[in-house]
């Protein structure tokens, strides 16, 4: 299945009813989007796209040539208008005079901004000269993997003359900046007939006269590269298989206990998140004869391994005769080991003015027979680095088959990793949020309390599992906060706070998605009302069942997985004033009330020598957006206080000593507070937010 997928070849998207009648930086856009909504074409983030327009000055009224191309940081597949860096291609050109040679090329750099047309904010990237200096109207530049891995190649320019002719060039590698740029107008003036050029270790650059030449082209060397590998490539790549691939069940289940575990050990500075990935094309490689010696060349394109660092950790084990928990037990010296070899790398290249050794931990891990496993500081660039190491992969296969794979020297790929440009970058970069790094799940997530919780978790950088057993109500909370912060972040399981199996399944799925556990909010509930002689054991039991056995089930649960995650923990038990203040008419419900307040003080108990913290939030009140507050319940209590059901929430808060209404945002500012650093020194404490109630002051 998986040769064919990769037999398939690019398809020209190009809809000329959509493109008549548009601009040419309209028909830029349309483009670079068309050719970055194809991983096959270029990686996330990867290559960029130019094109040369004539434009009216705005402050002289003349038509000048302006150079429209990806700004820094962006990517194609998604870039929009104000995505583009926009530049006078004369001043451009007047930068030649200044270059003052390969030893001062980053200083290159900084000259950009003087050449800005129009007041363009977005800031030019370093492949800015690239495109400028190619004499054509329309440029791509694509990092596709079929390429690649002829560039990754140690014969590529053979292997580029073999495949194209003297169509496509091919150009040494040299890091992407102001020289680089300068080789390419060189070569393009010397062989005027090229249609592109191949850059070692690297990727592509292909032209036209029109957008649509140019996309076209572009795809066309591609299919060429993918059809020519098709051929060479047989059955046993990566030298065959050596060892058996799990079935999906059990690779799950391999997750499961690596990721909470790496993530204890390497989250010491700053906190992790993971990312599981075992499609088809990882699989042939962890579980191939040349999987060590490979992994250990490291990756070839810069953004390859600026994303997942020069090498991965291939993990010790063996799928023919899986012993877990002694992988598991080996797991710290083999975590060491990487920073070791790390460290050394770093000694071995570093420069007078390099950076600071940055984060010596890997970023990928390799597992025979089950997967790839992912870490970085957020979902989103866990879940893109994985990528990156597919489209390594990708390279890997189609290089080792048809010749022999080289990764970037070492040097270089330090002076990339280290570059003075790109440490900037990452000053320049917002401070992380106080719950960046963390993960929490929230049981009766998509409930009132319990999704404004979610949000404001999530506002604050953590990434959120919702926990509920209302499906429907589930999506939509899901759907919201995807809307409002990313996909990446928020997943829902569904789960019965009652049912061990539900539980174990749940949290078992928040592992296996984000890699661990660092925040439990226990929430789901349920409210009754019935004067004692009228409640049936019926109604007795589901309390007990839905509030302290839940409660019970959930944090025996978290408590397991932070013990084994080794990294401290949080739990916040969301209780009512009535688990303190005795309230007419729902004996059941304020006693298992009352259990969680005093289950939550056990648990704060058993977990200090941990780091696990364990507090409780005591709202009352909250009637909007409450599931418990629809339907029985509120007509109960508004029976019981003799009145409707539309005057309950004025009851309340005239009831209240602060004579305010307390809503879930208030609920869910007192769980965040608890669940972050800010209360890092408390623990077996209860917060009351009711407005001011003197039956439950704590005492
Ligand atoms: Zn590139």
């Amino acid at each position: 299945m998986a040769n064919e997928t990769r037999a398939a070849r690019l398809e020209n998207l190009w809809d000329d009813g959509k493109t008549a009648g548009m601009s040419e930086s309209e028909l830029l856009l349309y483009r670079s989007n068309l050719l970055g909504s194809d991983k096959r074409i270029t990686n996330y983030g990867g290559g960029n796209t130019s094109a040369k327009v004539m434009e009216k000055d705005p402050l002289t009224g003349q038509q000048v040539e302006v150079l429209w191309v990806k700004g820094s940081g962006g990517d194609v597949g998604t870039i929009k208008m104000d995505g583009f860096a926009t530049l006078y291609m004369e001043k451009l050109n007047a930068l030649k005079g200044l270059y003052r040679g390969i030893e001062h090329e980053d200083e290159m750099v900084g000259y950009l901004p003087h050449c800005t047309f129009n007041l363009n904010s977005r800031a030019a990237s370093i492949d800015t000269p690239l495109h400028a200096y190619v004499p054509k109207k329309h440029v791509d530049h694509m990092h596709p993997d079929a390429i690649i891995a002829i560039a990754a190649s140690s014969d590529s320019r053979a292997l580029t003359q073999e495949i194209f002719g003297g169509e496509i060039g091919w150009l040494p590698w040299k890091r992407p900046g102001y020289e680089l740029g300068l080789w390419l107008g060189k070569f393009c003036e010397e062989n005027p007939d090229a249609r592109g050029v191949i850059l070692e270790s690297h990727g592509l650059f292909t032209w036209g006269d029109t957008a649509k030449e140019s996309y076209e082209t572009t795809l066309e060397i591609i299919n060429k590269a993918m059809a020519w590998l098709d051929a060479k490539i047989d059955g046993d790549v990566f030298g065959g298989v050596k060892v058996k691939t799990l079935p999906a069940e059990e690779r799950r289940a391999v997750a499961e206990k690596l990721m909470p575990k790496i993530r204890g050990m390497i989250s010491e500075t700053e906190g992790k998140l993971g990312h599981f990935d075992d499609q088809p094309a990882v699989l042939e490689f962890v579980g191939s004869n040349r999987l060590a010696e490979l992994a250990a060349l490291g990756t070839s394109c810069p953004d390859h391994f600026l994303r997942t660092k020069i090498r991965p950790l291939v993990i010790d084990f063996d799928p023919e005769n899986p012993d877990i928990d002694k992988t598991v037990a080996g797991l710290e010296d083999a975590i060491a080991a990487y920073r070791d070899d790390y460290a050394a790398y770093y000694e071995r290249c570093k420069r007078d003015n390099s950076p600071g050794m940055r984060d010596p931990n890997a970023v990928i891990y390799l597992v025979p027979g089950v997967g790839m496993i992912s870490f970085a500081k957020d979902k989103a660039t866990a879940r893109i680095s994985a990528e990156f190491y597919v489209n390594a992969i990708n390279v890997m296969r189609g290089a080792s088959s048809v010749s022999t794979y080289q990764g970037l020297s070492e040097q270089e790929a330090f002076d990339i990793e280290y570059w003075l440009l790109e440490e900037a970058k990452l000053q320049r970069m917002p401070k992380p949020k106080p719950l960046a790094g963390k993960i929490a799940l929230v049981t009766g997530g998509a409930g009132g309390i319990g999704k404004a919780t979610a949000f404001r978790l999530a506002g604050e950088g953590a990434c959120v599992v919702l926990a509920d057993i209302d499906d429907e109500a589930l999506e939509t909370a899901k759907a919201e906060l995807s809307s409002v912060f990313s996909k990446d972040i928020v997943r829902g399981v569904h789960l019965n706070v009652t049912s061990e199996a539900e539980v174990a399944k749940g949290f078992s799925d928040a592992v296996v998605e984000f890699g661990g556990l660092d925040i439990l909010v226990s929430n789901a509930g349920l409210a009754s009302s019935a004067p004692i002689e009228e409640t049936t054991l019926d109604l007795w039991d589901k309390n007990i069942a839905i509030l302290a056995t839940g409660y019970f089930l959930v944090s025996r649960e978290a408590f397991r997985l932070f013990r084994y995650q080794n990294a401290g923990g949080n739990v916040v038990f969301v209780s009512s004033k009535n688990g303190l203040a005795a309230s007419p008419g729902a004996s059941a419900y304020c006693t298992a009330k009352a259990a969680e307040i005093h289950l939550a003080r056990c648990l704060a108990l058993e977990g200090a020598s941990a780091q696990i913290r364990v507090n409780t939030v005591n709202p009352d009140a909250v009637l909007r957006g409450s599931k418990i507050w629809t339907g029985e319940w509120k007509e109960q209590r508004a029976a019981a206080y003799k009145m409707s059901t539309d005057e309950l929430e004025a009851h309340y808060r005239d009831r209240s000593m602060l004579k305010r209404s307390v809503f879930p945002e208030d609920i869910a500012e007192a769980i965040y507070f608890l669940a972050s650093d800010m209360s890092a020194k408390s623990t077996g404490n209860i917060i009351n937010v009711d407005a001011g109630n003197a039956q439950s002051f704590t005492r």
